[in-house]
């Protein structure tokens, strides 16, 4: 069992609360992966301050020489992706061959910083006059606060810290209590990487108490949060009172359609990947299932059949699909889903229960469960599970289709599943998430891409590619005149 202690101004620190709190396998509940200071408003305003500093010194750091540490953290990362990958498993439970995708993630990112470093762009403009030069520039704004969910434990983290980093920014990141490791991990890499001390800082604990001190800090330009739509409110609440920039990637209720046209085996592999990976804990996970009417019993016999074959179990052995909940009380809530979605008359056909077989009985596993003939209305049909709960409804033609697709309060991702290429198009149109498949699953992001939702998943903005460097820098506008005149812009004159 490991000790962690905050990273701040490059150096290990015990919290100043002398508190501490455990982050456990879901897999096997007896096993500690690392004790960790459970970190007050004192720590963080420590690494603030550090952070402040150290912002005078790395802003002025030329973009291609940040970018070159960020490659050497790559390649670290590289170095070390299975003892990584191996690290998350245990601390967040999902399958190594998951996590293994979870870490490439931020390694991907990395490189992709690392390149971003030598084609920073800006505009160059004509002027309404004569000898005249405008053109933008893009800079850092200060300190970020970057606080992050528990699914995504290393690409979340690294969406966040490479951009405000290669940016020319500072930061302290509070990562979630329930896998704080990787990004202990990841702060220790950094280091190695050559990363002055100071520009990156890791302080743990919890949402209430670290999180809420980041987002109340005067010295914290902004805020970068990916998690629950509910704190997310709060947190552009809170921001908003300072007018602290603020970054909002949350919840989602990502439904795949399927046409009557479709190839029905790929939609399959689709929905088990989509619905199922993660355990269903992903901002992306496929939570609804919405099939045109001929194919819809049809599809639900196929799609019974495989995932009653799903194996679960501990995530560290190769043959296993799905991995636990990451908590005791996530199974509850799952749980507590599955006794709404049978109340509000939902059939169920498989699943439902807790799975306690051999060492399953170790951890928060749960049987991946389908419930059909759900309606729009329903509980189970609007609320996000984050879970492996699949909710089936029937649409009796595309337009149909797409309107239940639509009729949520999220807007994440969509997939859908055609060989008409007419519809298809046309699908790209009208669904109303930031991300669209077609004939792919709902989850699935590349790095390069930008990443995010409309409606309640976020408030505008896209991490991932070129638009993460959008949130982490300010806009400067300059007008470069070389008459030797006062020449008054149209507007004056
Ligand atoms: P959460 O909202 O409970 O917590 C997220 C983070 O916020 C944690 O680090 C937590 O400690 C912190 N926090 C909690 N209260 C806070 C407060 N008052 N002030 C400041 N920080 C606070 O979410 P979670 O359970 O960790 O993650 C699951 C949620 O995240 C789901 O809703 C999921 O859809 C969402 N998510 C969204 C995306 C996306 O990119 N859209 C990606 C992954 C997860
Ligand atoms: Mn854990």
């Amino acid at each position: 069992m490991k000790q962690y202690k905050n990273f701040i101004d490059g150096k290990l620190m015990d919290s100043k609360s002398g508190r501490t709190f455990e982050n456990r396998n879901p897999a096997n509940w007896g096993e500690i992966v690392g004790v960790f200071p459970k970190s007050n408003v004192e720590d963080l305003n420590m690494a603030v301050e550090v952070a402040k500093k150290a912002y005078q010194k790395w802003r002025a750091v030329p973009w291609p020489a940040r970018s070159e540490i960020m490659r050497k953290v790559a390649e670290i990362m590289i170095a070390k992706k299975e003892e990584l990958s191996q690290l998350m498993t245990r601390e967040m439970g999902k399958v190594i061959k998951e996590t293994r995708g979870d870490t490439q993630e931020g390694i991907d990112t990395a490189l992709y910083a690392s390149i971003e470093g030598r084609k920073h762009y800006g505009y160059t403009l004509p002027s309404e006059l004569p000898n005249k030069s405008c053109k933008t520039i893009r800079e850092p704004l200060g300190v970020w606060g970057l606080i992050t969910p528990w699914n995504f434990p290393i690409a979340i983290p690294t969406w966040k810290i490479f951009p405000c980093l290669l940016s020319g920014n500072t930061a302290v990141i509070k990562p979630a209590t329930y896998t704080p490791a990787c990004v202990g991990a990841l702060a220790q890499i950094f280091q190695e990487a050559g990363l002055p001390a100071g520009v990156l800082n890791v302080v743990y604990g919890g949402g209430s108490e670290v999180g809420e001190a980041i987002l109340n800090h005067p010295d914290i330009v902004g805020v970068s949060f990916t998690g629950s739509s509910d704190i997310g409110k709060r947190i552009g609440e809170v921001c908003g009172k300072t007018l602290k920039r603020c970054s909002l990637e949350l919840g989602g209720k990502n439904g795949q359609v399927v046409l009557k046209d479709a190839n029905l085996e790929l939609a399959l592999e689709g929905v088990l990947w989509g619905a199922f990976g993660t355990t269903g804990q992903r901002c992306t996970a496929t939570s609804r299932l919405i099939l045109e009417a001929p194919i819809y019993d049809k599809f639900i016999d196929m799609l019974k059949v495989r995932v009653e074959a799903l194996k679960l179990g501990n995530g560290l052995n190769e043959d296993i699909d799905v991995g636990p909940l990451v908590s005791e009380s996530q199974r509850e809530s799952i749980h507590g889903y599955v006794e709404i979605g049978k109340k509000d008359g939902a059939r169920m056909v498989t699943g439902g229960e807790l799975y306690e077989q051999g060492e399953c009985e170790k951890g928060w596993f749960y049987k991946p469960t389908i419930f059909v003939d759900v309606l729009p209305t329903m509980r189970i049909a609007q609320e996000e599970i984050f879970g492996p709960v699949l909710s089936v409804l029937k649409a009796k033609d595309f337009n149909e289709a797409i309107s239940i697709l639509n009729n949520t309060i999220y807007g994440l991702s969509s997939a859908i599943y055609t060989c008409d290429l007419n519809l298809a198009h046309k699908a790209i149109e009208l669904a109303e998430t930031g991300i669209v498949y077609i004939n792919a699953p709902t989850i699935g992001a590349e790095c390069h891409l930008p990443f995010g939702g409309m409606k309640n998943t976020g408030n505008g903005h896209r991490e991932g590619g070129w638009t993460a460097y959008e949130i982490f820098t300010e806009i400067k506008t300059v007008y470069i005149d070389y008459s030797g005149s006062l020449q008054k812009a149209q507007i004056d004159t």
